[in-house]
């Protein structure tokens, strides 16, 4: 993903998940006379069980697309859900990258609940980038990069959110989607990203696909992430922005406007379904992000447990507000 030049600060109280103090107005279900009686509402995250997710993708090296790690790492995400969910899907197509031709693609598919009418879907890119061109030293700008948060980090989320949810059930339908080919796009060129997203939304798993909205995970692993409110997911989905951010465990979640990215949840968004982006934005950097972005320090040391914990729980928050 990329930052964009867009930069706004509009502070608001944070609030808990449910409680009616809400500064601003919340489209969604969010009432707050309803007692936590589901079960997701009682379900403890397991940060520690999430890091190891992502501590065996990183085993496989960088995910880069077309690379053998890659691909073995599509089966054992394949096989990791097939564990937890009730159908998998693997979406093959090709896309035509910017600097690499035609690349063949993977999106991997877990669906809960397949049935169920009111469903959430949740998404993020489980390839990494061939390139460190972010790197201080120019010498690692065509090492790949290892993407532990930058990659590994959501998918271990997600991963460890539907097993946890296999253990304790939910009545809600739930749409893992692992995109792949996120990263390999080029600045300057917005549709250069997120290209397995871009072909998912122009052939979603399911005709007629209509969850009630959307959640992107990206590079939520660092100690010292900061959650804020991203711009565009703000401008598309601004009432659900308010739910997720209502629902948040922990203090990395801020409740201020921060920056634009060029990230997958702009083709959901694009495609009709309302899509929030939970991602590490950094006002004090020059990228926007972490210090490790799209560089070969981006690995293992680089994401913390406790913050993983923070954003599974708040999935598990937003799930069980939906089974209210
Ligand atoms: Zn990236």
């Amino acid at each position: 993903m990329k930052m964009t030049l867009l930069y706004i600060i509009l502070a608001a109280l944070m609030t808990a998940c449910g409680n009616t103090n809400a500064t601003s107005t919340t489209e969604a279900t969010n009432d707050s006379t309803a007692t936590t009686s589901t079960t997701a509402g009682k379900v403890q995250f397991d940060g520690n069980a999430a890091l190891n997710l992502a501590q065996q993708q990183c085993a496989f090296g960088p995910r880069v697309p077309g690379t053998p790690a890659h691909a073995k790492c599509a089966e054992w995400l394949t096989t990791t859900l097939k564990a937890s969910c009730d159908t998998v899907m693997v979406q093959t197509g090709t896309v035509q990258t910017a600097k690499s031709g035609p690349m063949g693609i993977k999106n991997i598919i877990g669906i809960i609940n397949p049935d169920a009418s009111q469903r959430l879907l949740l998404l993020a890119h489980w390839d990494t980038r061939p390139w460190a061109d972010n790197d201080p030293d120019a010498a690692n700008h065509n090492k790949p990069v290892m993407g532990a948060n930058d990659g590994a980090s959501g998918v271990a989320v997600l991963l460890q959110l539907a097993h946890q949810l296999k253990q304790a059930g939910t009545t809600l339908g739930i749409d893992i989607v692992l995109v792949d080919v996120e990263d390999m796009g080029e600045n300057d060129n917005e549709d250069s990203w997120g290209l397995g997203t871009q072909f998912w939304a122009e052939h979603p798993h399911k005709s007629g696909y209509k969850p009630v909205f959307g959640i992107l995970l990206d590079m939520v692993g660092s100690s010292d992430a900061t959650f804020t409110r991203e711009y565009y997911s703000t401008q598309y989905a601004g009432g659900f922005v308010d739910l997720v951010w209502n629902c948040a465990a922990g203090n990395h979640f801020i409740n201020a406007q921060g920056g634009a990215v060029t990230d997958d949840h702009i083709f959901v968004n694009r495609a009709g379904i309302p899509c929030v982006d939970i991602i590490d934005l950094r006002s004090d950097s020059d990228t926007g992000f972490c210090p490790e972005w799209h560089t070969i320090h981006d690995t293992m040391d680089a994401i913390n447990p406790a913050t993983l914990t923070e954003v599974g729980q708040t999935l598990l928050n937003v799930i069980a507000e939906l089974e209210k």
